[in-house]
């Protein structure tokens, strides 16, 4: 069989995705290989579908055990006869795998780390043809990264014990120079074929909001996308707890994730999420690695992170199939203050001495303001995210929430000449907050108790909304015109930049703002629009797409396998789509491999029949 052949027969897939085929063709000619596609963009195809063509075993190397686990029980679904070694095994199942592997049964085994170096291991290995090694998650070699394990530094040592060297593959979807360096010169790769695609996850929709009540705005999103799944992460333990009981007792099926829970409620919760039980996971970020789950429809940041490594990786476990999914932030002033603490206190008792300690700090909070300002920026957030991770990207998506408000450049010279005025006259001693209360002739406690009320300004923008004069200051601070200090008061002080400004009667900032008249307007379409994204399935098909999930879900429970490894969400969509009548048709559909037709095609088929009949 060919690798197109097999990609239809097992996978049931028409065509390889970008990448895919480089890399594919790379082992097949007998080199070594890296990949480098963000998450989602289809790596384990890409030394799969070799591992079905070369002649003997393909051993993949793998950090977790919920990642074998999942792929075992995804190849196993699709006919592949596939095993784990790792920790989770008694030393009898371990015995017994050994002793089938070595018989040939299994054409890819999935093994931990760090049971390559245990003799029992070295003598199968030995005595069996092993014709790749894969090591998945290949980041976790490198001191890089933050998920370095020491472990993978054995890889090489056991690779060098074999009798016949194998070719090795390596993936991840980590790219920073460092990292892909450390991978190619620790595992010795050979003249290895490199294939480094872009980070872009396309199906993936940006979205940030300052919403005053963050668990309304939840709630109400959750509800207009009931029966989809999603993962809310939080900052806190407690955060996690609130929340989590609020949406329980709103009604909503969720379940909970953080490193103070017990062993077993962890592993309890993690399963109803990825079973569909309870298919919204509240968490800290304690959750997420390893978690394959292709169906999540969205990912809300109920706080905002430190820095945009850790965002676009959790957000990015949003719509690993492919299909249009949100990732949404929901901004608060009070997450900087807190995370600013994280990296002033927090990492205090670190074993670092104080001038790595210091530059550590420099590193995070720089990295923070970068975080901070992908909230405030009204620029396109894919490219604002791109760019951070150095790639280059036309100023416009057309799928985040920036590119879907309508702007108007306006003309703010005179406000903000007014912020500066009124921080200068105030002696530079207070924070945003207060000074923008001053603009607008408040009567608050501290308006009052620090004199401001007899500033030149005070008053002066009575009638411009407070959101309006924070993204004028927000402006200022992106842009250096001003800048906060890095306690937790956050005074805000003018730069020499804002001097020069202020000194200058030629200079003028003219700025992107929200048209505030059709906010309502463009708020409204968003919403309709997203629905109908998420799910997908047009109002006559909804009908059928809930059917067939729910029998997905009937089976999944029979089987004890996840509703997403028997078939995709995206498979079950191209079902309405194409309709399918008989075998032929049914095979048509993307997602449904010969296997998975002999499995459950002809108990599909059947329920697209009746559906019809019901609803004609
Ligand atoms: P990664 O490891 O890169 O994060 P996965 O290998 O888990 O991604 O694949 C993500 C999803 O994409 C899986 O559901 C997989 O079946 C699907 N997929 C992979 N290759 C293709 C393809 N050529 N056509 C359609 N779907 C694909
Ligand atoms: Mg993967």
């Amino acid at each position: 069989m060919n690798k197109y052949e097999i990609l239809k027969k097992y996978f049931g897939y028409d065509s390889f995705r970008e990448g895919q085929e480089v890399l594919i063709d790379g082992i097949l000619s007998g080199h070594d290989t890296l990949g480098i596609m963000p998450t989602g963009a289809g790596k384990s195809l890409c030394y799969q579908v070799p591992a079905l063509m070369l002649d003997g075993i393909t051993l993949v190397i793998s950090p977790l055990i919920s990642l074998m686990t999942d792929q075992v029980m995804a190849l196993n679904q699709a006919g592949v006869h596939a095993a784990y070694i790792n920790s989770s095994l008694t030393p009898n199942q371990t015995r017994l795998a050994l002793m089938y592997a070595k018989e040939g049964r299994y054409k890819i085994i999935y093994v931990a780390p760090e049971r390559l170096l245990l003799p029992e291991f070295i003598d199968f290995a030995s005595s069996v043809n092993i014709s790749m090694i894969t090591v998945d998650e290949a980041h976790c070699i490198s001191q890089w990264g933050q998920d370095f394990r020491p472990s993978y530094l054995k890889i090489l040592d056991f690779i060098n014990l074999l009798p016949k060297r194998p070719v090795v593959s390596a993936f991840t979807a980590t790219a920073t120079h460092e990292v892909k360096d450390d991978i190619i010169n620790i595992m010795k790769l050979i003249d290895p074929c490199i294939l480094v695609t872009g980070f872009d996850r396309k199906n993936l929709k940006f979205v940030v909001k300052k919403p005053k009540d963050k668990y309304a705005q939840v709630i109400d999103y959750i509800n207009e996308h009931r029966n989809e799944s999603g993962i809310i992460y939080c900052q806190t333990r407690k955060n996690v707890e609130e929340v989590c009981e609020k949406l329980c007792q709103d009604g909503i099926n969720a379940t909970r994730y953080h490193a103070g829970l017990s062993d077993t409620e962890r592993k309890q919760n993690q399963e109803d999420f990825i079973y569909d039980t309870r298919p919204v996971m509240v968490a800290t970020n304690a959750f997420g690695m390893g978690i394959d789950k292709s169906n999540v429809r969205y990912v809300i940041h109920y706080n905002m992170p430190k820095n945009i490594e850790s965002y676009y990786q959790e957000a990015g476990r949003a719509g690993r199939d492919g299909l249009p999914s949100e990732c949404i932030l929901l901004y608060s002033g009070q997450d900087v203050a807190t995370n600013q603490y994280m990296i002033d206190y927090v990492s205090e008792n670190n074993e670092l001495d104080y001038d790595t300690l210091k530059i550590i700090k420099e590193r995070e909070r720089n990295r923070l303001k970068k975080m901070t300002y992908y909230c405030f920026t009204n620029d396109c957030l894919r490219t604002y995210i791109l760019r951070y991770f150095g790639e280059n990207a036309e100023n416009y998506c057309g799928n985040c929430s920036n590119c879907l408000t309508q702007y108007e450049n306006e003309d703010v010279t005179e406000v903000a000449k007014g912020i500066l005025i009124c921080m200068k006259e105030s002696k530079m001693r207070y924070g945003i907050a207060v000074i923008l209360d001053t603009l607008r002739g408040s009567k608050s406690q501290k308006v009052l108790k620090y004199s401001l009320d007899k500033s030149s300004q005070y008053g002066k923008y009575q009638t411009m909304t407070i959101h309006k004069l924070r993204n004028i200051f927000n402006h200022l601070l992106v842009n250096d015109y001003v800048y906060q200090t890095d306690d937790e008061y956050q005074i805000a002080k003018i730069s020499e930049k804002g001097r020069d400004f202020l000194d200058s009667d030629t200079e003028s900032i003219i700025i992107k703002l929200p048209k505030e008249i059709e906010k309502v307007d463009t708020d409204k379409k968003a919403k309709k629009q997203t629905s109908k994204n998420s799910s997908n399935v047009s109002g006559a098909m909804s009908g059928m797409f809930e059917e067939l999930r729910s029998l997905r879900k009937q089976i999944a429970s029979e089987q004890q396998v996840p509703p997403y490894l028997i078939f995709a969400d995206k498979t079950l969509i191209d079902m309405c789509d194409k309709v399918p009548h008989t075998k032929d048709e049914m095979l048509m559909v993307s997602g449904v491999g010969e296997k998975k037709y002999e499995k459950y095609g002809e108990t599909f088929l059947k329920a697209i029949k009746e559906y019809e009949i019901n609803n004609m």
